[in-house]
């Protein structure tokens, strides 16, 4: 039960009440902003292209590879950004605002743009989860979170396949006199996740089955290791929102040390700390474990790398993985 004394008591209520006040007042700044922007002068469009927002810059370089030159594309969220964490900005609402087609990735992944997307919503701008457009029975339902699925679907390339074809449709119907230029390059893109498929499992192959085991900063690679066979564990949940406990060190220490696992990894959008504190733990204990690299998981590389593509990420993740588990 909460006891809180006399004085405390008008403290707690005031600070209540501020608290309501902040989040009436960010409602109606949103609500202005939007019907600022909607009802701003259409001549300053810069361009007759369709104005596309991504969130994460996985979607991002999807959608580019769809929607080429027909659009004008801005991602949200660069290199590095966790999308779990990542709050909107006002100048991310505006570009939201003044856009013609928003992809995100939906499931929660961007936990705390919910609202704005309701909002884009409720002034009848067209957006798409691309999580949403995949077949309900490839997704994986959240352990911690009833009734929900896991968002990191794009470690599943045969996710990705669906979205794009989601990601061309929609564009289709948005810019239907690009249909054509949308079409073949979505047969471009499918070919070339084919091939990413085949150099994904061969690589995976030529790793023993016993040495198929992936603990990483946080449980982004679910789909991964159900569609490749490896064995995943996570540090923090399905969300960096969650932060790891004392029990989950412990319980990863002790499947590393009875696994004799030699290499365990960090990732680029989550704080490495994490899996510092693991490897230590580990070491308490006598035995040696290194961190295996860094993996991309739920943000690409930067821009004009390999690593900055969803296809040169995935190749360059598991590259890393097989070297250091081997
Ligand atoms: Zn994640």
């Amino acid at each position: 039960m909460l006891f809180i004394k006399n004085g405390n008591f008008h403290k707690t209520m005031r600070r209540r009440s501020k608290i309501r006040f902040k989040s009436i007042t960010c409602t109606l700044f949103l609500s202005a902003t939007l019907f600022l922007i909607s009802s701003c002068d259409p001549s300053a469009r810069k361009s007759s292209k369709l104005n596309v927002i991504t969130t994460t810059n996985i979607f991002t370089d999807i959608v580019h590879n769809i929607g080429g030159d027909s659009i004008q594309l801005q991602g949200l969220m660069g290199a590095g950004v966790d999308p779990h964490l990542y709050k909107a900005s006002e100048g991310d609402v505006s570009k939201l605002s003044q856009s013609d087609l928003i992809f995100y990735a939906g499931l929660h992944l961007e936990g705390k743009m919910v609202d704005i997307f309701e909002k884009m919503k409720s002034v009848n701008k067209t957006t798409v989860s691309l999580g949403e457009a995949i077949d309900k029975n490839l997704l994986i339902e959240s352990k911690n979170f009833g009734g929900n699925y896991d968002p990191h679907t794009w470690f599943n390339v045969k996710l990705v396949k669906q979205m794009a074809d989601q990601v061309a449709k929609s564009l289709t119907k948005a810019d239907p006199k690009s249909a054509a230029y949308y079409k073949s390059n979505n047969i471009r893109y499918q070919k070339e996740l084919d091939e990413l498929e085949i150099y994904i499992r061969t690589k995976i192959e030529s790793l023993p089955k016993e040495k198929r085991i992936l603990v990483t900063a946080h449980d982004a690679f679910s789909y991964f290791g159900k569609e490749y066979g490896v064995q995943v564990l996570g540090l923090q949940g399905i969300s960096t929102a969650t932060e790891a406990g004392v029990k989950d060190v412990q319980r990863l220490r002790d499947f590393i040390i009875e696994t004799k696992l030699n290499a365990i990894f960090i990732e680029s959008s989550v704080p490495r700390r994490n899996i510092e504190a693991l490897q230590n733990a580990v070491e308490k204990d006598g035995h040696v474990v290194q961190i295996g690299g860094s993996l991309y998981s739920d943000a690409l590389g930067s821009p004009n790398t390999d690593e900055g593509t969803y296809i040169g990420m995935f190749k360059y993740n598991v590259n890393t993985m097989v070297e250091s588990l081997k």
